[in-house]
């Protein structure tokens, strides 16, 4: 930035260069050679006493030389060199340029606050803006004002972050940059800051992703310390009071091991989570046969669905459906998928796999669905079902093993391959869940 106002500057003899420039330019110039031309033809022609032409002289070299006073400076002046060619009184166009060039959300002030220019991005987050108004009218945020005002007299960057509440909750962070332009940018001229700058960046996003994260190790903590609180009441417990009961021990061990296997669950469950995340960004290669894996996968379940007594089926298409995709991570997909259904929807006494395709804009589509007719989920959980952790019932799910991060697994695989998951449901007449993969051509 700074950089750009020395160059618009130009140095002092660019300045002085420019400053006979506007002379030229003037009309006075003119009237002044008239004059000049008047007074040699005039002692050419023997037509002026030497005397009376040599005080006109005098005069016309004093008009020249004599500087005209200077009007009073506005609070932001143009540099001389783009003041001609400002669109708007007191700014600057390469200024403006800088300004509107700026990746984020960005005003000129006055030093009293008032908005010399600002770029479109401001218009987009901030608020409508028009020149000339004071800041106090786009950002209502004291904080804000009071941050432009004591960088307009120090002469002193700042940064406020502040929170808004409405329309939508968001964290903003506003940066104010005093500007010496008069001295080419220069702030160690002693002079005091004749702009400022402010601009503003949207947290938001990060914010979030901040909460995200606190909320994760609190959840996976919590998951796991549950278990491991029984674990130890149990070891203190054969320890003490139950240590000569045989029958008490048998009982304590086998809800022990229940135990280790939900933590050593959840630790699988979140060391492929984080895997699956790190490669979030490469999509796998390998081509691979939907119809094969999908059967593999409840071929695997049928003991668990007879278990539950609930008819498993599979219809598949007789079409080879080969996807570029990770076979290991596909098997997980569906068998998350099937295993809810077979949890979940056991009361309905059927889980439906079916595996088809569809024409897509770049070709054909899988589109594999995986439903049950058991209760069904409400519609205020569906849009939250993918989150870790979330789970309809806490109770449900812990009795039946779960983790609460199966759904969270299953929705990055799918963004992995770059699929799509859909979920259908009605209360009382089951669930369907619907992934849909780009088949090979
Ligand atoms: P969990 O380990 O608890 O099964 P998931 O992420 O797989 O975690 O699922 C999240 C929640 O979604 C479950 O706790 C359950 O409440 C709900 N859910 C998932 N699949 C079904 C289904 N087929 N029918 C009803 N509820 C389901």
């Amino acid at each position: 930035m700074s950089q750009d106002m020395e160059s618009s500057a130009g140095g002092a003899a660019g300045g002085a260069r420019s400053r006979a420039g506007a002379r030229l330019r003037a009309p006075a110039f003119w009237i002044w050679l008239g004059l000049v031309a008047l007074v040699a033809v005039g002692l050419a022609m023997d037509l002026l006493h030497p005397t009376l032409a040599f005080m006109m002289g005098l005069l016309l070299v004093l008009a020249l030389v004599v500087p005209r006073p200077a009007s009073a400076p506005p609070p932001f002046r143009a540099s001389p060199v783009a003041a001609a060619a400002a669109p708007q009184p007191g700014s600057d166009a390469k200024v403006e340029a800088v300004v509107s060039a700026l990746p984020e959300p960005a005003l000129l002030l006055t030093t009293e606050g008032e908005i010399v220019t600002a770029n479109a991005r401001v218009g987009l987050a901030i608020g409508p803006v028009r020149v000339g108004d004071p800041l106090s009218f786009l950002v209502r945020v004291p904080e804000v004002l009071d941050a432009v005002r004591a960088a307009a007299t120090d002469g002193l960057p700042r940064r406020v972050e502040f929170a808004e509440r409405v329309p939508l909750d968001r964290w903003l962070e506003a940066h104010v940059v005093p500007l010496h332009l008069d001295a080419g940018g220069d702030r160690r001229s002693g002079a005091s800051p004749d702009a400022v700058l402010l601009t503003f960046r949207d947290l938001t996003q990060q914010r979030r992703v901040e909460q995200m994260r606190a909320d994760f190790v609190a959840n996976a903590s919590h998951e796991l310390r549950t278990p491991l609180a029984s674990l130890s009441g149990f070891i203190e417990t054969l320890q003490g009071p139950a240590r000569n009961d045989a029958a008490a021990r048998e009982r304590f061990l086998a809800i022990m091991a229940a135990q280790a296997r939900r933590m050593s669950r959840l630790i699988d469950d979140l060391l492929s989570l984080s895997r699956i995340e790190l490669n979030a960004h490469v999509q796998p290669e390998t081509p691979v046969e939907l119809g094969a894996i999908v059967t593999h996968v409840c071929d695997t379940l049928s003991p668990l669905a007879a278990d539950r007594g609930v008819a498993l089926e599979l219809v598949a298409d007789p079409e080879r459906l080969a996807v570029r995709g990770d076979r290991d991570e596909l098997i997980r997909l569906f068998e998350n998928l099937v295993e809810n259904a077979l949890k979940y929807g056991a009361a309905g006494q059927q889980v439906l796999v079916t595996v088809g395709h569809e024409a897509g804009p770049k070709g054909r589509v899988a589109v594999i669905t995986v439903r049950d007719f058991g209760p069904g989920i409400a519609p205020e959980h569906l849009p939250r079902l993918t989150e870790r952790f979330y789970r309809v019932d806490v109770a449900a799910s812990r009795e039946q093993g779960g983790t609460g991060l199966g759904l969270a697994i299953v929705k990055h695989i799918v963004a992995r391959h770059r699929g799509r998951l859909a979920v259908d449901s009605v209360l009382g007449e089951g669930a369907a869940f619907t992934v849909r993969l780009d088949v090979l051509p």
